[in-house]
């Protein structure tokens, strides 16, 4: 078979416009492309588990950046409880990160926020909704499950930051945790967190 110069070239073109199709959100109606999700580790968390997290973010949002380890801001150290401010953190994370990319700290630390009347009250995580920044702790977690329980809490905060609140159905990974640890039930978002999540460009 021959082909001219010019069905090459439109040959050329097709395939940039199906590959530029494939790759780009912007293709895709009604679909954004995702942020650029920052990992910053925090402390003396195991690296071997930021890793195995950081690999199943990276399935839902392969633009996602492992930052190296650094030490908590001293100004979110809340003294007269040893621990550290999940609020404070969170306005320090957001401060350093560049509009349009979301940045999380993880850290193995109690981390802590205003709840109601309780002036000082430990949490699993804390993201902004909507924001750039969130922060989650290993303290509360399970040690038995603790990869799947960090990626439960990250993905939770991650969907805070995309505008999501809290869902009423028990097996979402957007439960409300109201003090507790719910997260051996939660299996996966729901419908409609999910296709919410799905505009944002998360793989879902
Ligand atoms: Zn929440
Ligand atoms: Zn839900």
């Amino acid at each position: 078979m021959k082909f001219s110069a010019g069905s090459l070239n439109r040959f050329f073109f097709l395939s940039f416009i199906i590959f530029y199709w494939a790759t780009s959100g912007f293709a895709r109606p009604g679909i954004e492309s995702p942020r650029q999700f920052i990992i910053q580790p925090y402390g003396k968390i195991s690296k071997a588990l930021i890793n195995d997290v950081y690999q199943r973010i990276k399935l839902i949002n392969p633009n996602v950046k492992l930052n190296s380890q650094a030490d908590l801001p001293i100004s979110a150290y809340y003294s007269p409880r040893g621990r550290y401010r999940a609020d404070s953190i969170i306005h320090y994370l957001s401060r350093k990160t560049a509009r349009g990319n979301v940045i999380i700290g993880m850290t193995s630390k109690d981390v802590s926020t205003t709840k109601g009347e309780h002036k000082d009250w430990g949490v699993m995580g804390l993201g902004f909704r909507p924001g750039n920044a969130c922060v989650v702790s290993t303290y509360r977690l399970s040690k038995k499950n603790l990869t799947s329980q960090l990626f439960k809490v990250s993905i939770h905060e991650l969907g805070h930051t995309e505008g999501l609140p809290h869902c009423k159905d028990p097996h979402c990974y957007m439960r409300n945790a109201q003090g507790g640890n719910h997260l051996e039930e939660e299996t996966d978002f729901c419908r409609s967190c999910k296709s919410y999540l799905r505009k944002k460009g998360w793989r879902l």
